[in-house]
């Protein structure tokens, strides 16, 4: 089994639209799994031309919630002043009441209250889990997170689990990160073999893809470089070009602007197959060629793109306000 991740550190680069095209082009000689990892705007399924009808769904909880019981609660407030999220307000008949939607589950409120078992907590829907085969022949796992419950690195843990337990020795998991470099994509990277990047030249997605890059090196990871609309800015193509070549980064291919993209997305078809001979799908199928020679030649790939010491890994921790 091998594993890729496909990761960009900003969203709206290309990413789901390369990874749908590396799928589907493994799919033809190899079992594959496709796993949409970003769980807060799920998009694979519509790039793959899927509806919302899935083979199974599955309730997902991790998060828990408070919730004031009225019987018990003197209404004496102080669980509303210390609540960091502001989760909590008084309703039309003076009741304490919790925002569930808004509740971080942080147990603030209960250490202040001083009635025993006016708070309680209650597990909550964190999202839904599901499963589907697309009709190039390989499932697609993809994940929902309810409105309002926190970007969630478990649940990505939790896809990448269901599409390990559907492999076996030949299958390759071809994981759609989510933007950014949160739980969410440190969930998709970690334990992946490679990790693909995909930039556009813009000064934005190049600092992404840097920060991004700087993830794979702490996980020890290879990692090849896919620049998204090149020609947009063929200065700076050329330095994401550069970076990668200083970088030992391995340089799989440039995409042009092309608006048979955003034309097929409509159409909820792959490009590849909607417009197979514009610029943008012989680019695109040029840089799943390329991942299909990497497959073929894996050890040797690896030991040349594998990053030389890990990175340290630094979290951002941001705190809540009056923390
Ligand atoms: S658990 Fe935390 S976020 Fe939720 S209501 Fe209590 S203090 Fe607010
Ligand atoms: S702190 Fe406890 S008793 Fe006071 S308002 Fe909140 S729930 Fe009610």
């Amino acid at each position: 089994m091998l594993e890729m991740a496909i990761a960009s550190g900003k969203g709206g680069v290309g990413k789901s639209t390369v990874s749908a095209t590396i799928a589907i082009t493994l799919a033809r000689r190899r079992k594959v799994i496709a796993v949409d990892a970003d769980a807060d705007a799920p998009n694979m399924h519509l790039i793959l031309g899927l509806s919302e009808e899935w083979e199974w769904e599955q309730p997902y909880s991790e998060s828990m919630v408070a919730r004031i019981v009225t019987e018990k609660c003197t209404r004496c407030g102080e669980c509303m002043t210390v609540c960091p999220y502001k989760a909590i307000y008084v309703d039309e008949e003076g009741n304490y009441v919790v925002n569930p939607v808004i509740c971080e589950g942080c147990e603030t409120c209960s250490l202040v209250c001083p009635v025993k078992g006016a708070i309680v907590r209650d597990e909550t829907l964190s999202g839904m889990l599901r499963m589907t085969r697309t009709r190039y022949g390989f499932p697609l796992i993809s994940a929902k997170l309810e409105p309002g419950r926190p970007n969630s690195g478990k649940l990505v843990t939790e896809e990448k689990t269901k599409a390990k337990e559907m492999t076996d020795d030949d299958t390759v998991i071809v994981v759609d990160s989510a933007a950014g470099i949160g739980c969410q994509v440190v969930s998709s990277l970690a334990g992946a073999n490679m990790a693909i990047l995909v930039a556009e030249p813009t000064p934005a997605s190049f600092n992404a893809l840097k920060r991004v890059h700087k993830l794979t090196k702490h996980f020890m990871q290879p990692a090849a470089v896919v620049i998204n609309k090149w020609d947009m800015n063929p200065d700076l193509a050329a330095e994401i070009e550069a970076y990668a070549r200083e970088n030992n980064l391995d340089m799989l291919g440039k995409v042009p602007f092309d608006d048979s993209i955003p034309k097929s997305m409509a159409m909820m078809v792959p490009v590849t197959e909607a417009f197979p001979d514009s610029p943008a799908s012989k680019a695109l199928l040029e840089v799943a060629r390329r991942v299909e020679a990497i497959l073929d030649e894996w050890s040797s790939w690896f030991m040349r793109f594998r990053p030389k010491k890990p990175e340290p890994y630094r979290p951002i921790i941001i705190k809540p306000e009056g923390f």
